[in-house]
């Protein structure tokens, strides 16, 4: 079997792939002074943040490590093709998709313990809000439409494998890619609703004031969504999903009902930039890229033991370690695409003051990391830390001749 034309595809991916990330990601935008957490924070309240990350930090970097590890150490032993083998049922297409429940199950199971200690912490700090039933049932949910989108793939994967030997990849990747478009357009109408109930912003002042500045940013927005985040949590958020006719802003009622109105108007400022700048749009077209890089790469590593089902487990694994070897990279594009948010916002609103009150408020309020160790940063933090959020709303009202006085020690 030639290995010339998916070794071309391969770079190929991987060079759009670096083009779009690069052109697409708002590098640099203000000079920032080293972001400093005692600036702002009273010793109490960094007190209060470090207390809680030490008893949390254990339990859900515990619970990470397990749900890399069991898919690991499975598929990449022959623990996998045991497994496989012992589900006795002659057809590969059911025993397939059972390997990947039995893991999904497993996993959960195995980080059930961590996980609910992670989620007792949280309880205890008075960040989560909901009962152990709707714990277990968003669980479960999760658990099945990860498994859901994970027999797809594999399915599908095994399935053109053994029907085009030479060039399933190629179908594979293209596949790949319309699916993660078509998820990420229809996930505001299929997903979000299985999590929480959206009521439109109730009319009154504060509605036509943020609609308002909406069509001041040039950004045509028809309603804002409010999500009944309290019944999960006490934490203060509002995100932008899908794109096109199914592009909506949310905030959380916790938000609503927490924040002030000068903080809520620069939230909504901060998701409007998302929308101006299309960035679901650019992260749906590099997760449609990677998807198909992703094929190619599975094409190159298993070469013809992709028609042979037998191998699922092994898939798995490289699907979760290719997933985790791409967070950091992710997470720094996520945090460069955040900044330009809040720049976004401050240019909107011209509110720095009220800029770096919310984000002091915000962080006290979710109990955020304010000095997270490098491998965490790289890991998992998708936005700037509080102290570099603060840092930036400093920076640009100094850039635009207005005055933020420091919070510190109030
Ligand atoms: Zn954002």
């Amino acid at each position: 079997m030639s290995e010339r034309a998916p070794r071309i595809a391969a770079v190929l991916l991987a060079a759009a792939l670096v083009v779009v990330i690069t052109t697409t990601t708002p590098w640099h935008l203000i000079d920032l002074p080293k972001p400093d957490a005692t600036l702002d924070f009273t010793a109490a309240e960094i007190a209060r943040q470090n207390q809680f990350r030490h008893e949390l930090l254990p339990w859900s970097t515990a619970s990470w490590a397990l749900s890399l590890l069991v898919p690991l150490g499975i598929g990449f032993s022959p623990l996998g093709r045991r497994l496989y083998d012992a589900i006795n049922l002659r057809r590969w297409y059911y025993v397939a998709p059972i390997l990947v429940v039995v893991l999904g199950f497993l996993a959960s199971l195995v980080t059930l313990p961590t996980d609910v200690m992670a989620e007792r912490v949280t309880r205890k700090y008075g960040l989560s809000t909901e009962d152990w039933g709707l714990w277990f049932q968003d669980r479960a949910t999760n658990w099945l439409l990860s498994a859901i989108v994970l027999i797809a793939i594999t399915l599908g994967l095994f399935a053109l494998a053994r029907r085009w030997r030479t060039w399933w990849w190629a179908t594979a990747a293209i596949t790949g890619a319309v699916l993660v478009l078509a998820i990420s357009f229809a996930y505001p109408v299929l997903v979000e609703p299985r999590f929480n109930d959206f009521t439109s912003l109730a009319p009154g002042p504060q509605r036509e004031q943020l609609l308002d500045l909406a069509k001041q940013d040039g950004v045509p927005v028809k309603d804002v969504l409010v999500a009944d985040a309290s019944k999960r949590t006490t934490t203060l958020n509002a995100y932008v999903s899908g794109f096109g006719s199914t592009r909506r802003l949310v905030i959380y009622d916790t938000l609503l009902k927490d924040a002030p109105p000068a903080q809520v108007r620069l939230v909504v400022a901060h998701e409007l930039g998302h929308a101006a700048e299309d960035d679901v749009l650019h992260g749906t077209l590099i997760g449609a890229l990677g998807a198909a890089f992703a094929v190619v790469l599975l094409r190159l590593i298993l070469r013809s033991k992709m028609s042979d089902p037998r191998q699922t487990a092994l898939l798995l694994a490289l699907i979760v370690a290719g997933s985790t070897l791409a967070a950091p990279v992710q997470n720094l594009v996520s945090r460069k695409i955040e900044a330009r948010a809040d720049y976004h916002s401050l240019r909107l609103t011209n509110d720095p003051a009220d800029f770096v009150a919310m984000q002091h408020q915000l962080s006290v309020a979710n109990i955020s990391g304010l000095d997270p160790s490098r491998w965490r940063y790289w890991m998992f933090a998708n936005h700037p830390t509080p102290p570099e959020r603060i840092a930036m709303g400093r920076a640009w009202a100094t850039e635009h001749g207005s005055v933020v006085p420091p919070l510190v020690r109030r």
